[in-house]
């Protein structure tokens, strides 16, 4: 069978029969991608408004990657780190000097950097923080998504993400988001070594914060000696405007530490997605010296993390975001693209409210939790060439490759201004 010889129909009866039904995607049978479009088997154009959950910041099929990429995958593709090799050590020491961390953890998923950085902080705790053996909590906020393991759906609030999976990892706490005196009283018990938070839920149907919520709370982290954990595998990497959502707004590409009034440092970053432009699985979580040196040989690991391909995909992922100045066209196209769906909400009833920063937006849409307007709107979308997925409750998550131009996020305005004008109840 060739590539792309199946017709919509066909792929998607294969993927039925012969795949787990953990998804339920839109029906279209993608087969091609180049900048911020997609072509479907039967040769259809597409905007995609997902980028892969943000994967796909810096476009399709980014020369720059895929010629990192395959150079890298002809060359060595594995080592496992048994070895030293020849990529790693310049991988490392370009994204730490990038996000100013003494060092990095490599990772592939982003759910293996979470646990990553849960076992981290449990291990810095009970050897630098005097936390009593087996007691270690670790405080997260409601509605989170970190990811899919035994461990991370432990502290999901998602009924989907955890029933039947228990029994459950004990030694998290779910405080309300947004909520700085949930998270005073939290972290003012004894034996509270983190608080683990996404500056904003994607997942959760790009659930924003007040701006200085993430400032505040990792004040109080910092004041009861708790580290704070920011997960930006969603929010990272450019896709909120700035170069992680910790930012604030900073528009730099680059050394945020210098903004000190916006810049959130956090104890642990944790990255992934678009950490590779979405050509291949890394991930990875950063820390200074004091917090990363309780790992030491044996106690932690992965055969594929900090692989040379992932390390020459990760380099060339990161120096797009730079030299193409992602960050800065998130920021201008999201204010455009915010003010247009603002209109959209007064003179739509169906259309509630539009939310979010940089290009990672989400519309509320006007109807019961349980109806499927969200979705029917998605796939009228998708008649139309928009590719978008709604969240939990009637929410559609937009969220563009970033590499879009304004006259392209123009032309995706119209088609979705259209497709909602065809839902309005009469
Ligand atoms: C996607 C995501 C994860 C999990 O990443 P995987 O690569 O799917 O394991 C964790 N946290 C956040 C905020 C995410 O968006």
């Amino acid at each position: 069978m060739e590539i792309g010889q199946l017709t919509t129909d066909e792929a998607i009866a294969l993927e039925n029969k012969y795949g787990a039904h953990n998804y339920h995607p839109l029906p279209v049978v993608l087969d091609r991608g180049e900048g911020v479009f997609v072509w479907d088997v039967e040769g259809k154009k597409y905007f995609d408004f997902l980028s892969a959950y943000s994967a796909v910041n810096q476009g399709h099929c980014h020369p720059a990657i895929v010629d990192a990429m395959t150079e890298q995958a002809k060359r060595l593709a594995l080592t496992s780190r048994a070895f030293f090799n020849s990529r790693l050590g310049e991988y490392e020491k370009y994204i730490t000097e990038y996000f100013a961390f003494d060092k990095v953890l490599p990772m592939n998923s982003g759910a293996e950097a979470v646990e990553t950085a849960i076992k981290l902080a449990r291990k810095y705790g009970y050897e630098k923080m005097g936390v009593a053996p087996e007691k270690a909590k670790i405080i997260v906020a409601n509605d989170n998504f970190h990811g899919r393991t035994t461990t991370i759906v432990s502290f999901s609030n998602d009924k989907d993400a955890r029933k039947n999976f228990g029994p459950y990892t004990p030694g998290f706490e779910s405080i309300p988001y947004n909520d700085l005196d949930a998270l005073r009283k939290a972290v003012a018990q004894d034996n509270v070594v983190a608080y683990l938070v996404e500056p904003i839920q994607g997942e959760a149907g790009v659930n924003t914060p007040a701006d200085d919520y993430i400032r505040k709370a990792k004040a109080i982290c910092a004041e009861h000696k708790v580290l704070f954990i920011a997960d930006e595998i969603q929010t990272g990497i450019a896709r909120t405007g700035s170069l992680l959502a910790v930012c604030g707004n900073c528009t730099c590409a680059g050394h945020c530490e210098q903004q000190a009034e916006t810049y959130t440092r956090p104890d642990i970053l944790i990255l992934g997605k678009a950490l590779s432009g979405g050509a291949y699985p890394v991930s990875a979580v950063l820390a200074d010296d004091a917090i990363m040196n309780v790992i030491k040989p044996g106690q932690h690991g992965s055969t594929f993390g900090g692989n040379p391909i992932a390390a020459a995909v990760a380099i060339a992922a990161l120096q797009v975001v730079k030299d193409e100045k992602l960050a800065q066209n998130a920021r201008r196209l999201g204010a455009i693209f915010r003010a247009e769906m603002i209109k959209l909400a007064d003179e739509f009833e169906i259309v509630k409210l539009v939310r979010g920063r940089g290009l990672l937006n989400a519309v509320l849409i006007n109807d019961t939790e349980d109806s499927s307007t969200a979705w029917d709107i998605c796939v009228s979308l998708m008649h139309n060439g928009l590719l978008a997925k709604p969240t939990h409750g009637n929410i559609i998550r937009f969220a563009p490759p970033l590499v879009m131009t304004e006259e392209q996020l123009m032309q995706c305005i119209a088609i979705i201004k259209s497709t909602i004008a065809s839902f309005e109840k009469k």
